[in-house]
Formats: C-alpha cells, sequence, structure tokens
C-alpha cells in the first residue's frame, strides 16, 4: 500500500537546519497495524505528517498503491486524502462550536454526500464507538477519552483505507487509553490499515510490526510477537 524510497525531510530556520529525516525507506501492507517509536524529536511526526500527504519531502519518493505522490499537485493530494486516510491527533482536534453529531458529519459535508446518507453513516459510526447517546452533546461535555473516540469516528466516517494516528493515547489515562487502542485494533481488523505513532511500549503491543526511529533514521523495523 505505502513503499518510501530514501525519504529526507530538511527543516531550515534561522540559520539552524534540522535533518527531522534522514533516508527512511520502508514499505507497509495493506491490513497491516505498524507502530512508529522513538525518543521526542526523533521524526516521528515528521514521517506521519508526509504519509498523510500533510507534508513533503525534501528529498526521496514516496507512493500510495503504487502511485507516486511527490509528484502530484495539490488537487491529486486533496483528492488523495478525501478518498483514503483519516487522521486521528493527540489533542483530538474536534470543532467545540459542533456537537459531536455534527463534528462527526463534517467530512461528509466536504464530501458533497446527501443529508439522508450522512445521517445513516453518522448514526452507524457513533454507535461502533459507543457515543450515539452524546450526539448532541459538545466536546467540551465529554471525558478525554470520549473526545477521541468522537475523533476517530470522525476519521473513519468515510471510510478510509488507511489510519495516521500520531499518539492518539497521549492525553489519555490508561483506562481510556485502552479504549482507543482495542477501538483502533478493531477498525484494523476489520480491514483498515493503521499506522500510529506512539510513545507507550504497551500500545505498541497492539501494532504487528515497530518502526524505531532514532535522529531521523529508521533504526529498527521489528515484527511483533502477537
Ligand atoms: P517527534 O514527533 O518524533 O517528536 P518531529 O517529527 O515533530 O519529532 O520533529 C523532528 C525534528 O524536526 C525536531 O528536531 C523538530 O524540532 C524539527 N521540526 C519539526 N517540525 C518542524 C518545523 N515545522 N520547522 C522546523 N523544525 C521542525
Ligand atoms: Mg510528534
Amino acid at each position: 500500500m505505502i513503499k518510501t524510497e530514501k525519504l529526507s525531510m530538511l527543516f531550515t530556520t534561522e540559520e539552524v537546519q534540522t535533518k527531522a529525516l534522514n533516508e527512511v525507506t520502508l514499505h507497509v501492507e495493506q491490513g497491516e497495524f505498524v507502530a512508529i517509536m522513538g525518543p521526542s524529536g526523533c521524526g516521528k511526526s515528521t514521517l506521519l505528517n508526509i504519509l498523510g500527504t500533510l507534508d513533503s519531502p525534501t528529498s526521496g519518493s514516496y507512493f500510495f498503491e503504487g502511485k507516486q505522490v511527490d509528484k502530484m499537485n495539490e488537487n491529486q493530494l486533496t483528492a488523495l486524502r478525501k478518498n483514503n486516510l483519516g487522521f486521528i491527533f493527540q489533542s483530538f482536534n474536534l470543532i467545540d462550536e459542533l456537537t459531536v453529531y455534527e463534528n462527526v458529519e463534517l467530512p461528509l459535508v466536504y464530501m458533497g454526500i446527501k443529508t439522508a446518507q450522512r445521517k445513516e453513516k453518522v448514526n452507524k459510526v457513533l454507535e461502533k464507538v459507543n457515543l450515539l447517546y452524546r450526539a448532541n452533546h459538545y466536546p467540551q461535555q465529554l471525558s478525554g477519552g470520549q473526545q477521541q473516540r468522537v475523533a476517530i469516528a470522525r476519521a473513519v466516517v468515510s471510510n478510509p483505507k488507511l489510519i495516521l494516528a500520531d499518539e492518539p493515547t497521549g492525553n489519555l489515562d490508561s483506562k481510556n487509553g485502552r479504549e482507543v487502542m482495542e477501538l483502533l485494533s478493531e477498525l484494523n481488523r476489520e480491514g483498515t490499515t493503521v499506522i500510529m505513532v506512539t510513545h507507550s511500549q504497551h500500545d505498541s503491543t497492539y501494532a504487528h510490526r515497530v518502526l524505531h526511529l532514532f535522529d531521523g533514521e529508521l533504526v529498527k523495523d521489528l515484527v511483533n510477537k502477537l
């Protein structure tokens, strides 16, 4: 599904140059659950953002389902994101002024899906994350774990092939963290490919494979014994 060849990312700010990624070559097969680990500042988010087409690499190439992403124009990138990718962030990134229902509905509005069909999809996915009974609440009225489950619902409502999660349990206590991991695991078992950045050894045990980054380099690529 994903292949990168010698991806490098150089950030230049006020005479300081940071090599956030150094020739990272990797592949991810459809249906895999891959964790990315490594110390703070080693390039995990940079790599995830490039895989999510939110950023483009300084050099190297990136293929998604055989198509060369680093050669795509903005319209092609938007289409790729809209039709294939779902994002989950550490800080949930929900819109406080919208209800749970409206937050989850938003990607479908952007996709131009009709009201009746939106309703069916949103209700179904809210049921899946056990939050249908909170549909008319606002994010601030929910616990952190519930907010992250709303964010997951929003990420998967359009049925993406790939979920990219950047420290999805980073702001959660262990019980809520476990619920979020169980949910990601379930989505993966149902066929969605998952790539997740995590600091947590425990969370990484949900993955099939763990990529270790250090100073922007891929230093280890280990298959988990499940
Ligand atoms: P991680 O997610 O592993 O903590 P990041 O990918 O966020 O690490 O960052 C890797 C390195 O690149 C860090 O040294 C960070 O300071 C630097 N970096 C990340 N984003 C930017 C940016 N937009 N501008 C300048 N430097 C950046
Ligand atoms: Mg990060």
